[in-house]
């Protein structure tokens, strides 16, 4: 009796897959002044080195942020990050609400991508957000699609569905090239269909999961939706922190830990590529090595 028992309760452990352990790269990563006072250099990257994060998408409000951590060569590389520097389009919180009509914006993208940071050039534009899609279509917002189309950047936007077909309107190749990187995959709840659709229709558009409605369930694992859309689309999601409060900073392990939990139940060439390869690869960075 005593054995039946033991024998069950193993099967049901190695029916249990284990939490994914490789590599990761958070897209979606910030540090802004509240959190340099409160997080400085040494506890961020100890987060991060903790948890495994190898590479980091950097930006913050103001930009001064991310340049801290290009410039901390030493530390990032004893802690085994690499920084990939993002032009932040705010100098402050009210930027958020103009940016995409205010032409100072534009000209300090300007000057910061060609002034570059001591971890090199920009790799991306962003964080901006949109409350209204129609704003898409503001005129600074325009001309920055097509600036980062045209230089091969990256782009990070919190945006709804609609506004990501208004802002590839704005790009050279209309979409077919462009960079994008949709923060938390429509954070508004867009359906599965809708993303889908939008997967298909822009080759290049990127989906990072923070904050994505509907992603997980009660135990941790994907819902069945987004499970058949991590496989049906392997290589175009990819994960993030938005650490845009001090308090994710504090949930920094936790959040990693969740990942690693949904990452541990898909195959594992599939958490593979969105945990580590599919940023790797936007950015330039060796992909399938146990770093
Ligand atoms: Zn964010």
């Amino acid at each position: 009796m005593k054995l039946i028992v033991i024998a069950l309760s193993l099967g049901a452990l190695s029916a249990q897959a284990a939490d994914y352990s490789g590599p990761l790269l958070d897209a979606h990563l910030h540090y802004n002044d509240e959190a340099q006072q409160a997080h400085p250099l040494a506890d961020v990257l100890a987060r991060m080195q903790r948890n495994g994060v190898r590479a980091i998408v950097a930006n913050s409000r103001p930009n001064d942020g991310t340049k801290s951590l290009a410039a901390a060569k030493a530390e990032t590389a004893q802690a085994g990050v690499t920084v990939l520097p993002f032009v932040r389009l705010y100098r402050n919180r009210e930027d958020y609400s103009s940016w995409f009509k205010d032409e100072t914006i534009y000209q300090m993208v300007q000057t910061e991508l060609a002034r570059g940071t001591a971890a090199g050039p920009y790799k991306g534009i962003g964080e901006f957000h949109l409350y209204d899609s129609a704003n898409a279509n503001g005129a600074v917002a325009k001309k920055l699609m097509a600036l980062a189309d045209d230089k091969g950047l990256a782009v990070l936007a919190h945006v709804d569905d609609i506004a990501i077909d208004l802002l590839m309107a704005h790009t050279p190749s209309k979409g077919q090239n462009t960079r994008l990187i949709w923060a938390h995959t429509g954070i508004g709840g867009a359906s599965a269909a809708r993303v889908r659709e939008l997967l298909l229709k822009y080759p290049r558009l990127m989906g990072e999961l923070s904050y994505r409605p509907n992603l997980t369930g009660a135990d941790g694992k994907l819902t069945a939706e987004w499970r058949a859309l991590a496989l049906e689309f392997p290589s175009r999601f990819m994960i993030g922190s938005d650490t845009w409060v001090n308090q994710r900073w504090q949930y920094y392990d936790e959040l990693m830990r969740g990942y690693r939990t949904w990452l541990g139940d898909l195959p594992a060439e599939v958490a593979r590529k969105i945990a580590w390869d599919n940023g790797a690869l936007l950015f330039g960075l060796p992909v399938n090595t146990q770093r």
